[in-house]
């Protein structure tokens, strides 16, 4: 529909969701543009085009479509080799849900297309979850390469799309860093983190999680990788405030370690619980921390600014009698744009710190 400002001038078109919080969602500010299956078309492909330059042999993965920054809000692709999961989660995507599938469809190297509408904000718009094969067959196992290394990924079962594509710049910084360090990976996941952990020679790497099904697959994962020492490996299927607390006690020492945990405040209506959260993890991991040793520190909550997580993680520090000081500030990777007009795109924040 037209979006049209108090003073009647034309703004452009948006969709519009009556059972959403968000009423209308901008598909463009040119008020002549005209939406339709062509618009969409012309979205996706520039998009997918957009990522062609992250793809290579060790890089099969990425995402494609990254919902508003990419002008097509409420929609994600993520590539995954061959496969492209899709993930539609407002009113407006759904009502284009044909045309976004035949332009995904239609990109090169794509087999296999799934969706994976089963995200929680589908409810806030009145939209049942959907999932399910849309061309092709899914290849079992689905295996990509990330810095040459393989990971099995669940695009079926697995969180989110299937995998933390996020992270991928991240991963590449630890693994830099990892040599001879002693590692803790807490919320490990399927072991992104661990991988390049144990790929950039660390000494020994802990990975914690309270998902098993998450934990088999990351040994799975170490294991698809000959040329990485599982026995450096250690596995814990814990909860992770439970779990640091137990190492603290036992009087264990990190040399870098990495907090990647969910997202504990999806709105600014669960910030102050979050921000308490943030800080039980933050200042045990500071305790844990040897001295000159790293940490890298993440928010996924929309709830949280950085300033805010930054204060956060400086109270922890102080609390926890450390000293630390930051050596960059970490994001999502390039494939995952933040729009000018549109800063709430970043929700991925994370602090690079030494201990001193
Ligand atoms: N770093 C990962 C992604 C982490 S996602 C990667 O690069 O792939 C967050 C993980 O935290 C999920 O696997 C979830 O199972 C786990 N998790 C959530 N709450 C937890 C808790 N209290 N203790 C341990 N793990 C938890």
């Amino acid at each position: 529909m037209e979006v049209r400002s108090h003073e009647d001038e034309a703004l452009g078109c948006a969709a519009y969701s009556p059972r959403s919080q968000i009423r209308a969602r901008m598909w463009t500010f040119d008020p002549n543009e005209r939406v339709d299956a062509g618009f969409i078309e012309r979205r996706v492909a520039a998009a997918c085009a957009a990522r062609e330059a992250l793809r290579d042999d060790d890089h099969t993965a990425a995402r494609l479509v990254h919902a508003e920054s990419d002008g097509l809000p409420g929609v994600i692709a993520d590539r995954y080799g061959d496969t492209v999961v899709v993930q539609l989660s407002s009113a407006g995507a759904e009502a284009w849900r044909d045309a976004i599938v035949t332009a995904l469809a239609r990109q090169p190297d794509v087999a296999c297309l799934y969706e994976r509408s089963d995200a929680e904000v589908r409810a806030l718009e009145g939209l049942e979850a959907r999932t399910g094969v849309l061309r092709g067959h899914v290849p079992r196992p689905l295996l990509i390469r990330e810095g040459g290394l393989v990971h099995q990924v669940d695009i079926v079962g697995g969180q989110k799309t299937g995998f933390y594509l996020d992270q991928r710049d991240n991963r590449a910084r630890v693994r830099a860093h990892s040599r001879g360090r002693r590692v803790l990976n807490a919320f490990c996941y399927t072991g992104g983190f661990t991988l390049a952990a144990l790929a950039g020679g660390a000494g020994s790497v802990l990975s914690i999680d309270s998902a098993g099904d998450a934990l088999a697959m990351a040994r799975d994962n170490v294991a698809a990788n000959p040329a990485l020492d599982a026995s450096r490996a250690e596995w814990r299927e814990a909860d992770v405030f439970t779990d640091l607390r137990r190492l603290r006690n036992e009087g264990a020492r990190f040399d870098l370690i990495v907090l990647d945990p969910p997202k504990f405040a999806p709105t600014a209506a669960h910030a102050a619980r979050a921000a308490r959260a943030y800080k039980d993890i933050n200042l045990l991991a500071l305790k844990l921390l040897e001295r000159d040793g790293l940490l890298a520190t993440f928010s996924c909550s929309g709830g949280i600014s950085i300033d805010l997580f930054q204060k956060i993680v400086a109270g922890a520090a102080l609390d926890a009698d450390a000293d630390a000081s930051i050596l960059a500030r970490l994001g999502a990777s390039a494939d995952h744009p933040v729009a000018l007009a549109f800063p709430e795109g970043e929700y991925l924040k994370g602090l690079w710190l030494r201990k001193a």
